[in-house]
Formats: C-alpha cells, sequence, structure tokens
C-alpha cells in the first residue's frame, strides 16, 4: 500500500521558498536553490484574481415592477369601467406612474429602483397619515407639502378603509422588494404585502 507521504513524484513539481519567495522547480533535496531553506510545494497564486462578477440586477426591484405594472392596470381598467369625473386626471396620472415606473424596474433600469422605493415610501406616509389622522385629527402635521400632498390626497381621498390600507401594504412590499437586495423571504413578504391592493382594484371594478 502506498504511503501517501512517500509517493515519489516523477517530473518537475513547482515549488515555493518561504524564506526568500523564489519560485522554480523543486530540487530532489526540498531545498532553496538560492538561500538553501526547505521549499514547499504550494505556490502561491500571485497577484492574478478571477475578476468579480458584474453585479446583476437584484430579483426583488423585478417582482415590484411586476407588480407595480399590474396594479397601474388594474387601475386603469377601474377607470375604464367606471369613469368618475372628480379624480379622473389624479387617478390616469397614478396608473400612468404606476405602469411607467414599474415597466422601468422590470427591464432592469437601476435608477427605477430608487424611484419606486422613494414613491412607494411617500404614498405609505400619505395613506397612512391620512388614515391616522381621520382618527386623531389633532395629533399630525403634515408631513409633505401641500404642493405634493393635495394630488396624491385626490388620488386616495375616497378610497375607503380596506383600499387604503392595501394601499399602504401595497406601498410597504414595493419598498421592501427595491431596498438594498432582498431575499427570498423578504420578496415574498413583499409580493405577500402588494397583492391585496391589486385584488381591492379589481375587486372595485367586478362589484360595479
Ligand atoms: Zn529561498
Amino acid at each position: 500500500m502506498l504511503d501517501p507521504e512517500h509517493v515519489v513524484t516523477n517530473g518537475p513539481e513547482p515549488a515555493y521558498c518561504p524564506r526568500c519567495g523564489l519560485k522554480h522547480m523543486r530540487r530532489p533535496d526540498w531545498l532553496c536553490p538560492r538561500c538553501g531553506m526547505p521549499v514547499e510545494t504550494d505556490v502561491p497564486q500571485g497577484t492574478t484574481r478571477v475578476a468579480a462578477a458584474p453585479e446583476r440586477f437584484p430579483i426583488g426591484p423585478r417582482v415590484a415592477g411586476g407588480l407595480m405594472v399590474a396594479a397601474g392596470l388594474a387601475l386603469a381598467w377601474g377607470f375604464g369601467e367606471n369613469p368618475t369625473a372628480e379624480h379622473r386626471w389624479a387617478l390616469l396620472a397614478g396608473a400612468a406612474a404606476l405602469v411607467v415606473l414599474g415597466t422601468a424596474a422590470l427591464v432592469a433600469l437601476p435608477a427605477a429602483r430608487w424611484a419606486a422605493g422613494v414613491a412607494g415610501a411617500i404614498a405609505a406616509v400619505v395613506v397612512s397619515e391620512d388614515l391616522v389622522r381621520a382618527r386623531l385629527p389633532d395629533l399630525f402635521r403634515d408631513l409633505l407639502p401641500a404642493v405634493l400632498r393635495a394630488p396624491l390626497r385626490d388620488l386616495l381621498g375616497d378610497l375607503g378603509l380596506l383600499a387604503s390600507t392595501s394601499l399602504v401594504a401595497f406601498a410597504a412590499g414595493a419598498v421592501l422588494l427595491v431596498v438594498a437586495r432582498p431575499g427570498r423571504v423578504r420578496i415574498a413578504v413583499g409580493v405577500a404585502l402588494s397583492l391585496p391592493a391589486i385584488a381591492v382594484a379589481v375587486l372595485r371594478v367586478l362589484a360595479g
């Protein structure tokens, strides 16, 4: 049986001297030809390293993009079925923004990640603020300037508690999906949070 310690290797074998750093072909006596110290056959790989793979666009924002497109289309569909004179332009603008942002996220434009994250955060603040304000009118000061708030209010104003709550969840889900690099759990939670808003939008159309 072969003892691995004493297997004789024939032919040249790369060697490295840990003392003087000389790379050479190992001599039979295992000594460095320059400084005479024992050498090793584990030659360090030097400075050539495999270049890091380019960062891939994470999957979370793509999922968020798909959900946003679905929500935008549901909004637009609802508008087509039941055009309300009051909030026509705000609704259409919201639907268009969702579809555009969602498409950008889907085709992996990095800027869309941040735009979607910021839009989701703002929407979450506005809607949740409205939910609380309706019950505790004196507690809140306005977080957003009126220029931003008025059109958002128009968009969200008469949606009702269920729709508003699901919109908060949708916005929170979008933020979860877009920020940083979500793993499987965060993607699952983000999708679960986002789906009720789409379902509500569709149900409102079906309910007429
Ligand atoms: Zn040496």
